[in-house]
This record gives C-alpha cells, sequence and structure tokens, in this order.
C-alpha cells in the first residue's frame, strides 16, 4: 500500500515526510497532472477536494493524504485564508513568496497594532470514497514589520511570522523545530498514528 500526498508544493511534501516518518508519493513525480480546482471556503472542504481528487488517480488499495493550509491574519479579518497561495495574484501571475510577504505586511501596515495571526491546517487522511478522517491544527504567532522579515528556512509566510515563545520567525527555526509545533506538524502526527493504527488490526 502506497501513501500519496495530494500536493505539487515539493516544501511540503518535504515536511510532511519528515513529520509522519515516512515516504510519500506526489502526483507530479509520478506523471499525474494534478490541479484541482479549489472551490472550497474552508480548509476542510478544500482538503477534501484535493484528496478526493487525487484518489482518482492511484490504485484502488493506496491512500490519500491532503492538506490545505494558509495563514489567517487577524488585521485582515482571516484573510489571505484559504486564498493564501493565491494572495496578490494578478491576470493569473502567482507571486512568488518574497513579493507575498512584502505585500501583506504592507497591507497590514507596520503602525497597525493587531498583529496577532495563525497558520491553519486541515488535513485529511482519504480510505475510499466516503471513509476519511479529517484534523484541524494551528500555529499562533504574530506579524513582523517590514524591517524585521527574517530566516532562511521552510518556505512561504515563515519569514514574517514571528513566535514569540522563540523570539524568532518560523523561517529562522530549524526544521525540527518547525515540525514540532506548526500547524501542518501537529496534523500530520495524528494522522500517523491513525495510519499506524489501521496497519496493525
Ligand atoms: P495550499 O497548498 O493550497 O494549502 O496553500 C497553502 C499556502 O499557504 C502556501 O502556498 C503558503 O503560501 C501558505 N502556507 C501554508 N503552510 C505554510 C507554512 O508552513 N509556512 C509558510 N506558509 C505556509
Amino acid at each position: 500500500m502506497n501513501i500519496w500526498f495530494a500536493t505539487n508544493n515539493t516544501h511540503k511534501k518535504t515536511e510532511l515526510q519528515a513529520i509522519m516518518n515516512t515516504c510519500l508519493k506526489i502526483p507530479s513525480e509520478e506523471g499525474i497532472s494534478f490541479d484541482p480546482d479549489e472551490y472550497g471556503t474552508t480548509f476542510n472542504e478544500n482538503a477534501l477536494i484535493k484528496a478526493r481528487e487525487l484518489k482518482k488517480y492511484i490504485p484502488k488499495d493506496d491512500i490519500v493524504i491532503a492538506d490545505d493550509s494558509g495563514l489567517c491574519v487577524d488585521a485582515l479579518c482571516g484573510r489571505p485564508g484559504v486564498l493564501s497561495a493565491r494572495y496578490g495574484m494578478e491576470n493569473g501571475r502567482k507571486l512568488a513568496s518574497g513579493e507575498q510577504n512584502k505585500m501583506l505586511i504592507e497591507e497590514v501596515g507596520d503602525n497597525n497594532k493587531i498583529r496577532t495571526a495563525r497558520f491553519v491546517c486541515a488535513m485529511v487522511l482519504l480510505f475510499t470514497g466516503d471513509r476519511y478522517v479529517i484534523v484541524q491544527e494551528t500555529i499562533e504567532g504574530c506579524l513582523v514589520k517590514s524591517n524585521e522579515i527574517k530566516g532562511e528556512g521552510g518556505f512561504g509566510y515563515d519569514p514574517i511570522f514571528f513566535l514569540p515563545q522563540f523570539s524568532r520567525t518560523l523561517a529562522q527555526l530549524s526544521a525540527e523545530e518547525k515540525n514540532a509545533i506548526s500547524h501542518r506538524g501537529k496534523a500530520g502526527k495524528i494522522i500517523a498514528e491513525i495510519i499506524l493504527k489501521k496497519c496493525q488490526n
């Protein structure tokens, strides 16, 4: 039985493999063209859409994990949220992470006192058809100011997400430190335990 991860994001694959301590197959590396229409309005809905879409293309007994994640900024009433990957997109051109980070910090404004934010990760484990488990986890933090964007680790919005308990951004943590506390780390560990229990039964 293979475990598939319904993503084309190799950063996410690397993280989840380390979190779950297992090998994951992703569609782009197996010759499967995978570009689901993420029309859901919640992380849960989009995770299930991705999982069900990939399930159509893989052997019957293989299982699928899909996650949908994003950054919810309190000063922006929860945006970009489910639209995090597409934040700042214009005429179909996706912005690079660095551009998205600058734009988001600018939109919030350095003088804005409301700086709290959280990453959310909904992760689904799809067995067959309507048999699935979904977990949703978060990590709380706050946004840096425009002259405090820091760190080379992780991906996406990590350099602008500050963790007061570490006095560092998520991008300044090692992969192990991030995985121990992150939204994806917490969700992935629960999913890994469920897979292990299923395999033992
Ligand atoms: P998804 O692939 O549709 O779930 O898009 C998730 C988007 O949210 C990514 O492209 C990133 O912009 C952002 N994101 C999700 N998780 C993280 C993380 O752990 N660090 C930084 N950005 C993240």
